[in-house]
């Protein structure tokens, strides 16, 4: 009989993805409703002294896969020790972040078992049966499709950060236990050999909280600089429409959209941005929208909570300007 709730966490470079922290506090409502526990799976090299703070907000137990050969991720090694994990403990609801990690380890792991896997899901709850049913946007966000998992074992979904709250520390490390698992040797027929980071020191776009975004309206690749400085006011990370990505002026790492990445920030800040729907498949699950464009008709508008009709090129300087003023008074 399948049991347990499990979640995998995510860390990367010894820091745990905020994500990480959602899915602890969602596994710990679905465990305590099925009365069963929560297990948190860390795999790494090095990464045992995170284990404390998965416990420390949620998790019975921490499945640990602490092995040299598992400091860079390979899906094959990953998934590998995942799917032994499972065929042996049998846990009944599986949770991944919708990272770009989480997502191809999930749909890797999915194929491998034989089950079902809800991928990038905004919303997910338990039935009067006790099974997983889960939110997905589907047609570039268009429709939102409830999904009903199959009675397969485990029940698997990835969660797009960002839609769930926070599981707060609020316990001590003795609470639960670490199982430090026997990796015996990581097989992988492919080795990282270098990570080359794209899109600086500012947050990745996938997991800001705040974001604001620059399109064609800004004009020239010399214009985003004022995108850039409203965001680092506002603690926020930048993204970008395709459309100035495919002009070359910004990386492709801060496109947002259907094929760029997907946010869910709680604020997400769209300048000179027509709302199209290639665009809007990528951010339309942020809590708020504030666009900035000079046509009123533009479809943004019909999305945003609150829109300021007017050229950007003198809207983001006087916001600037208002926000270093209120930064200054402290
Ligand atoms: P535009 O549509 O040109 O809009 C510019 C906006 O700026 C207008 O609304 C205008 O009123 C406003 N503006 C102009 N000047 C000013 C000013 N001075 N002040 C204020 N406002 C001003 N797009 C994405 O973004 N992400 C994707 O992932 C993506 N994937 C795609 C996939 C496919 C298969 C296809 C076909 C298209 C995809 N696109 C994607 C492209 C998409 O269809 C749009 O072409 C693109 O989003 C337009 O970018 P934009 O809004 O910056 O530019």
């Amino acid at each position: 009989m399948p049991q347990g709730v499990w979640i995998y966490s995510e860390q990367w470079e010894g820091k745990f993805k905020k994500v990480t922290f959602e899915l602890l506090a969602q596994g710990s409502e679905f465990a305590k409703a099925k009365n069963v526990s929560l297990y948190a799976l860390l795999f790494g090299s090095g990464v045992e002294p995170l284990a404390g703070e998965l416990i420390k907000r949620g998790a019975d137990t921490v499945l640990l896969a602490d092995h040299e050969g598992l400091k860079d991720y390979t899906s094959e090694a990953y998934c590998h020790i995942l799917c032994q994990l499972v065929k042996e403990h049998q846990p009944e609801i599986l949770l991944f972040p919708a990272t770009s990690l989480g997502k191809d380890l999930s749909a890797r792991a999915a194929a491998r078992l034989g089950v079902a896997l809800a991928s990038d899901v905004t919303g997910l709850g338990i039935d009067g049966a006790g099974k997983l049913w889960a939110v997905r946007p589907i047609y570039a966000g268009k429709v939102f499709a409830k999904l009903s998992l199959s009675e397969d074992f485990p029940q698997m979904a990835s969660v797009r950060p960002n839609v769930l709250p926070v599981a707060e520390p609020s316990r001590e490390e003795s609470a639960g236990q670490v199982v430090k698992l026997a990796v015996d040797g990581v097989q992988a027929r492919a080795k990282v050999k270098e990570f080359i980071k794209t899109s600086g020191e500012r947050v990745d776009i996938t997991e800001a909280d705040i974001i604001v975004a620059g399109g064609r309206g800004i004009k020239s690749q010399d214009n985003f600089k004022l995108i850039e400085e409203l965001a680092d006011l506002l603690g926020a990370a930048a993204g970008a429409s395709r459309a100035i990505v495919d002009a070359g002026w910004v990386p492709h790492a801060i496109q947002v959209g259907q094929t760029g990445k997907v946010v869910s920030p709680t604020l997400y800040v769209a300048c000179g941005i027509s709302g199209a729907i290639q665009h809007l498949a990528g951010m339309n699950s942020s809590k708020y929208i504030i666009a900035i464009n000079k046509d009123p008709n533009a479809p943004i508008l019909k999305l945003a909570d609150f829109g300021i009709v007017g050229d950007l090129l003198q809207v983001i300087p006087a916001l600037i300007e208002e926000l270093k003023k209120v930064k200054e008074s402290g």
